[in-house]
């Protein structure tokens, strides 16, 4: 068989396919040959596709970590515990939520303005309430509960949830 210097061109007859890399007698460049084009085209194919699936697969493993980290609780965490109602001196009835702000880290947090988002069947925000909770610094584990008296809500809402606001989370582990 015919082989070609990749570099100078200089071709060369070969009795066998080497398996090791050849070097060039005129010019010194090494090079392996290449084995048979029909059979380095399917190894070409194969090769992307391996490139190709692996390339999915870690794709979907960076989108599940990230969906992970996502749903991970933060250093403190809002509950709601209750929601009521009240009525004012001129009648107008007020939401009431009651919830708690939870320490779950081990470190201490100060407590950030909570953030009291109404939605409607379709998630969509209806109001924003912001408001400051009583206490400002939460111990590792501790919690403090709020008690805020919505502005009156529009029609349509369905679902009240409690954000915590400018919350500074750690970059990292830091322990
Ligand atoms: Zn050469």
């Amino acid at each position: 068989m015919k082989i070609k210097c990749d570099f100078c061109k200089t071709e060369y007859d070969i009795d066998n396919m080497p398996s090791t890399p050849v070097k060039c007698a005129i010019c010194g460049y090494t090079w392996q040959v290449a084995a048979a084009p029909r059979k380095n085209a399917w190894l070409m194919f194969f090769a992307s596709l391996c490139a190709l699936l692996s390339a999915i697969i870690f794709t979907i493993a960076v989108i599940t970590q990230h969906q992970a980290k996502q749903a991970a609780q933060g250093p403190l965490v809002a509950s709601i515990s209750g929601i009521t109602t009240t009525t004012d001196d001129s009648g107008v009835t007020h939401i009431v939520v009651k919830g708690t702000v939870t320490n779950v880290s081990d470190q201490i947090y100060g407590v950030p303005d909570l953030l009291i988002v109404s939605t409607d069947e379709n998630d969509k925000v209806l109001t924003q309430q912001k408001f400051m909770p009583s206490a400002t610094l939460l111990d590792s584990g501790a919690s403090v509960e709020f008690n805020h008296i919505l502005a009156p809500q529009p029609n349509g809402v369905k679902k009240i949830s409690a954000k915590l606001l400018n919350l500074d989370i750690p970059q990292g582990d830091k322990k």
